[in-house]
């Protein structure tokens, strides 16, 4: 495959990467990163996920991931009861019994996971070390790994980081001999994941791999010929242990809608020097197609005025999506973390009046909100419900992790996303 590398997208108009960001340290409104859970254990098909927390952990995970009664989920949690969190009781041999119980009633599971949460980090009780432990009891049929959901310091998407920075050093190396390969990093749904897996196939990339992969029974292998490509913004920690691995990350913005999907494939395709000529022939027509199912948005979501609060991580690619392919007005985009280096070419892309914030003062930035009357709120559920009650329209951010939202074919999904709410108010208001 060579050919001339692709030239990166012309930027028209450009936040500068050291511009100024509203930094904001008060109260938080945001779920924890057990929430994660939910669309993991979906993906990782022989994992389960043992939360060890409380009944308030129980009940968030249950009634957010919604199960049947007679379904066999792929969660549950060993609850902590008031003797464990005084101490009374030995909480790791009883986590031991718990784990034991399970594995023996579900042989499938091969990759479990040990969840932490506030409760189980406020006692401090090791799971770094009972996953060690159990790994040890239980190999060679399952492998225990640790990481922390819990709600302290941290925002619902960094769950799925930690769970997926957990199991980078337990991946194979790969072959000394191996060419590059690719691998690309955040769930997706697996019907995405085919349609990437299809574009990159035609672009001649065919040595790829997902992180996480669906069966823990079938890790990536990773090394200094991996290049990875995120395709969630929230993933930091992942990258950090990929890059302690030897994996290169492909610089590029996230694939959401037509413009980005383009431009996360284009810096494949230059790493991979794919040909202009082909580039062009595998992704033209289904730009094409993605542009025209934006366009039918593109009426009701022009000039709208669109206000992020910072809950998902997302809020940058969502915004730059919102502004450059549907002509939304951004007024203020709220960030729980800002990781400049990882959006860099999602900053180059947002208008220069944007203003950004990081962390959250939430009384502050409701105030901010109030007083600019915007058309549509972006935020989390506990927002959302008082917003709507004085009269602004609401997007909860969360759907947005639960919603198939990346590439081409979705591009008009996720537009949809954003033009429901609005109008629905303009309905309520008839
Ligand atoms: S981990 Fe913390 S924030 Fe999350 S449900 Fe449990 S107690 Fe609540």
């Amino acid at each position: 495959m060579t050919g001339t590398a692709l030239a990166s997208p012309s930027v028209a108009c450009a936040v500068d990467k050291e511009a100024p960001v509203l930094r904001e340290r008060g109260q938080r409104e945001v779920f924890c990163g057990l929430t994660g859970i939910i669309w993991l254990h979906r993906k990782i098909q022989d994992a389960f996920f043992l939360v060890v927390g409380s009944r308030t952990c129980a009940h968030l995970i249950q009634s957010a991931a919604g199960v049947m009664i007679f379904a066999e989920p792929r969660f549950a949690t060993a609850i902590m009861g008031e003797k464990d969190l005084a101490g009374l009781t030995d909480a790791n041999e009883e986590l031991d019994r718990a784990v034991e119980k399970l594995l023996a009633r579900r042989p499938d599971i091969k990759l479990l996971f040990l969840v932490g949460s506030c409760p189980s980090e406020v006692i401090k009780l090791d799971l770094s070390r009972a996953a060690e432990r159990l790994s040890a009891t239980h190999a060679p049929d399952v492998r225990v790994l640790n990481y922390s959901g819990s709600g302290i310091e941290t925002t619902f998407t960094q769950g799925e980081d930690a769970c997926l920075a957990a199991m980078v050093p337990t991946f194979p190396a790969e072959p000394a001999d191996s060419e590059k390969s690719l691998m690309v990093v955040g769930t997706l749904p697996d019907v995405v994941e085919d349609q990437f897996r299809r574009l990159f196939d035609e672009l001649g990339i065919e040595s790829m791999q997902f992180l996480p992969p669906r069966h823990s029974t079938e890790p990536p292998t990773v090394g200094k010929n991996t290049r990875f490509l995120l395709a969630q913004p929230f993933l930091a920690e992942t990258a950090r242990a990929l890059e302690e691995r030897g994996a290169e990350r492909i610089a590029a913005p996230f694939p959401f809608g037509a413009e980005g999907t383009t431009s996360w494939l284009r810096a494949a395709a230059n790493e991979w020097q794919v040909s202009r000529e082909r580039f062009a022939a595998v992704t033209e027509t289904k730009r094409r197609r993605a542009e025209l199912s934006l366009e039918r948005y593109r009426d009701r979501l022009n000039g709208q005025r669109i206000f992020f609060f910072p809950d998902s991580q997302l809020e940058i690619p969502m915004a730059r999506f919102l502004s450059r392919e549907l002509g939304m007005e951004l007024i203020e985009v709220g960030t729980p973390y800002l990781h400049r280096h990882h959006l860099a070419d999602e900053l180059s892309m947002l208008p220069e009046t944007v203003v950004l914030s990081e962390g959250q003062d939430v009384e502050r930035q409701l105030d901010r909100c109030r007083s600019a009357k915007p058309d549509l709120v972006v935020c989390g559920l506990g927002l959302a419900n008082p917003l709507e009650t004085e009269g602004l329209a609401t997007k909860w951010s969360i759907e947005l992790l639960f919603t198939p939202t990346h590439g081409y074919e979705q591009a008009g999904d996720l537009a949809e996303l954003f033009a429901r709410p609005l109008r629905r108010r303009e309905k309520l208001r008839v």
